[in-house]
């Protein structure tokens, strides 16, 4: 039975510990994750082809033209897409794979791969959050002001989520997104392919029985 993988959509306001949880996730659950392109520069520590691609704005702009993203945002003045090829192989293999982008990129998704879970973390309240961007320390003042202001404006679009999970405890804001991911997989219209093949193998026993 081959059965597609489902995107799982992680968003949230700039600091709130994306990241973090993400890559917490990922090593403790081992779920596949899609590496973004961007045209921002990376920060101290962050690896070309682990953390993004980091192209030039004319490589970016070719990559969109030759359709190379399955969607593209620009988020406070830099490029962020997600190269198409991956997240395709990897739906077709039947792997879930997890795609942390924000929410103009999230929305895109969701009309192409309706069946996407869209999970949007959040901190306990915004001081912490801009406690928490601040302290991160990898953004001058000005860009923090823009992503803050950026996180207001994102706030109109959190009812589109299908999930809100709030980071407050780290470790349980990752077990809590994965509870959510583990309950998508049962919903029934990520199940189709098994009514069939239960169908068709009750339909043979069915023939077999004489009354
Ligand atoms: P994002 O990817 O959403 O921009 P990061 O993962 O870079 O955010 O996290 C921003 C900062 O907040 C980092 O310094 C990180 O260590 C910290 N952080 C993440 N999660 C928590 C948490 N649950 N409690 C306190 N600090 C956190
Ligand atoms: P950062 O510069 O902090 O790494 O990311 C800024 C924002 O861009 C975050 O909200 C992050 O989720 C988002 N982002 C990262 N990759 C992508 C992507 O491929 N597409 C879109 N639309 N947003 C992305």
């Amino acid at each position: 039975m081959n059965k597609k993988g489902v995107l799982i959509v992680i968003s949230g306001f700039s600091g709130v510990g994306k990241g973090t949880v993400v890559k917490k996730l990922i090593e403790k659950y081992g779920y596949s994750l899609s590496v973004s392109a961007t045209t921002r520069q990376p920060r101290p520590g962050e690896v070309d082809g682990k953390d993004y691609y980091f192209k030039t704005v004319a490589e970016f702009e070719n990559l969109i033209d030759y359709n190379g993203f399955i969607e593209w945002a620009q988020y406070v003045e830099n490029y962020y897409g997600t190269p198409r090829k991956f997240v395709e192989d990897e739906i077709e293999k039947g792997n879930n794979v997890i795609l942390e982008i924000e929410v103009q990129g999230a929305m895109r998704v969701k009309e192409q791969y309706p069946n996407a879970v869209l999970i949007f973390l959040t901190a306990p309240d915004a001081q912490s959050l801009k406690s928490r961007l601040e302290g991160r320390g990898t953004e001058d003042a000005k860009v923090i002001k823009k992503r803050l202001k950026r996180a207001y404006e994102e706030t109109d679009d959190m009812s589109h989520y299908d999930y809100l999970v709030v980071n407050d405890d780290l470790d349980k804001c990752v077990d809590d997104v994965n509870a959510v991911i583990i309950a998508e997989g049962f919903k029934t219209s990520n199940n189709l392919e098994y009514i069939t093949k239960t169908k068709n193998e009750l339909e043979e026993i069915r023939k077999e029985i004489t009354l």
